[in-house]
C-alpha cells in the first residue's frame, strides 16, 4: 500500500468535502463530518475555507429532528462556471454551465471548420462576447474543454486524427489555451456525450452503460461506474473503424472496409450516387418508400449493420445499458425503429434480453454538457485551499 503524503490527502478531503455538499447539499456540518468519516473540527475547517473563497454558501433550514432552524451548506450556484464545446461538421455549439449542472448559455453557430487556426480563432472570439456580455468574470471560469470526433490525446489536447475534419496532429489545446488563457481539455465528442446521458439520468445509475453513434461516422463510448473508459491512447470504442471487409471500399482512415464504410451517412449516400443523384438520408428514405429497390438495399445493409455493431458491442462489453445516439437515430424515427426491430433478431440468444436497450435522452446540447461536466470534474478533483486544515 502507498503512503499518501500530507498535501494529497488535505486536497482529496477538500474535493471530497466539496463534492457531498454538490451532491447531497443542502447539508450540514454533522452531516458532512458523518458521511465523510472525518473528525468534525476536521470537517468545520474544510467548511469554513470553501466558504471563504465563496464556493459553498450558509442556508438557514427547520432541521428535520428537533424543529429548530440549523445551519447548512449549499454551493454557491454561480461561483463557478464550466465552458463546453461541441465542433461539429457543421456547427460549433458553445455551453456555459454553472456550479449546480444548470446551462446558463447554450449557443448554436452555423460555422464549417476546415483550418484548425480559425476554428480556434473563431471560437475564442464567441466564448469572448459571451464573457463579456453576462458580466462573467474571469476568476469564475474554472476552463473549457472542446469536444469533436476522433482520436484525441485527451491530455495533451492533441488531436492525433480527426477524419471528419481532415485534420492530423494538430495540438487544438494548445493552441486555443495561447488564445484565451483559460485551461483548456480536448476528448472525444461521443465519450462527453456518453458522459452526459450517464449523468443527467434521473433514473437510478447503473454500472456499465454503453453509448453508439450512428451518424457521420459510427462510434461507442463506454462509462463505467461513474467514468469514461479510455483504454491507454484514449481510443477505446472506436468500433466504425473495425475492417469488416479488407477488400471493402476506402474508408478515410486509410483502411478498406470499415464497419463505418456500411452505416454513416456518406457512405450512404455515395453508395446511392450511383444510381440516383441524392442529396440526404431523407431523400433515400423517400426512394426506398417507393419501392426504389437499390434504396431499399442500401438501407437494409445499414440496418443490419447497425445491429450488428449493438451486438458486437454487447459482446465486447457486457453492459447493462446501451443507448443509441447520432443524426442517423435522432433525425430518422424510421431507421431508429427499423434498427430496434432488427435488433430483436440480430443479437446473440445468450446476452439478449441481458441490457436495457434504449434511444438517447440527452438533447443536441449532449456533447457540451459532457465536455462542461468533465471541466468541473477537473476542478472538484484538484481543489487546493493554502489554508491549513
Ligand atoms: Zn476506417
Amino acid at each position: 500500500m502507498k503512503i499518501k503524503n500530507q498535501d494529497f490527502l488535505k486536497k482529496e478531503n477538500q474535493s471530497l468535502v466539496l463534492e457531498i455538499i454538490l451532491n447531497q447539499g443542502p447539508i450540514s456540518r454533522a452531516e458532512i463530518a458523518k458521511r465523510t468519516m472525518m473528525s468534525p473540527t476536521s470537517a468545520s475547517r474544510i467548511v469554513a475555507s470553501l466558504l471563504e473563497v465563496e464556493l459553498i454558501r450558509e442556508v438557514n433550514l427547520i432541521s428535520d429532528g428537533i424543529g429548530r432552524k440549523a445551519t447548512y451548506f449549499v454551493p454557491n450556484e454561480n461561483s463557478v462556471i464550466s465552458i463546453g464545446v461541441e465542433i461539429d461538421q457543421n456547427a460549433i455549439r458553445i455551453g456555459f454551465m454553472n456550479f449546480v449542472g444548470n446551462l446558463v448559455v447554450l449557443e448554436h453557430f452555423n460555422y464549417q471548420p476546415v483550418d484548425p487556426g480559425e476554428t480556434i480563432q473563431y471560437i475564442t472570439n464567441k466564448i469572448r462576447n459571451i464573457i463579456n456580455r453576462e458580466n462573467i468574470t474571469f476568476e469564475q471560469i474554472a476552463g473549457i474543454c472542446l469536444g469533436l470526433p476522433g482520436l484525441i490525446q485527451n491530455e495533451t489536447g492533441m488531436i492525433k486524427l480527426s477524419a471528419q475534419f481532415n485534420w492530423k496532429q494538430v495540438p487544438l489545446g494548445e493552441m486555443l489555451e495561447e488564445k484565451i488563457g483559460f485551461q483548456v481539455f480536448v476528448d472525444n465528442e461521443l465519450k462527453l456525450k456518453a458522459l452526459a446521458e450517464y449523468i443527467t439520468n434521473p433514473e437510478p445509475e447503473k454500472e456499465n452503460m454503453a453509448m453508439i453513434g450512428f451518424g457521420s461516422g459510427v462510434g461507442s463510448a463506454l462509462v463505467t461506474k461513474g467514468d469514461i473508459y479510455r483504454g491507454e491512447g484514449n481510443f477505446s470504442g472506436e468500433i466504425g473503424h473495425t475492417i469488416v471487409d479488407p477488400y471493402g471500399i476506402y474508408c478515410p482512415c486509410g483502411n478498406f472496409g470499415c464497419l463505418q464504410t456500411y452505416i454513416a451517412e456518406k457512405f450512404l449516400l455515395a453508395e446511392a450516387s450511383k444510381t440516383k443523384s441524392i442529396e440526404n438520408i431523407q431523400e433515400l428514405i423517400s426512394e426506398s418508400e417507393n419501392k426504389e429497390k437499390w434504396a431499399i438495399n442500401i438501407l437494409d445493409k445499414a440496418i443490419t449493420y447497425a445491429a450488428i455493431t449493438i451486438n458486437n458491442v454487447v459482446c465486447v462489453y457486457n453492459p447493462d445499458t446501451v443507448v443509441l445516439s447520432g443524426s442517423l437515430i435522432e433525425n430518422y424515427p424510421v431507421i431508429k425503429e427499423r434498427i430496434l426491430e432488427k435488433c430483436k433478431n440480430q443479437i446473440w440468444t445468450p446476452v439478449n434480453n441481458t441490457f436495457e436497450l434504449r434511444t438517447t435522452k440527452t438533447g443536441v446540447e449532449g456533447v457540451v454538457v459532457g465536455a462542461a461536466i468533465s471541466v468541473q470534474r477537473h476542478f472538484i478533483k484538484n481543489i487546493q485551499f493554502n489554508r491549513e486544515v
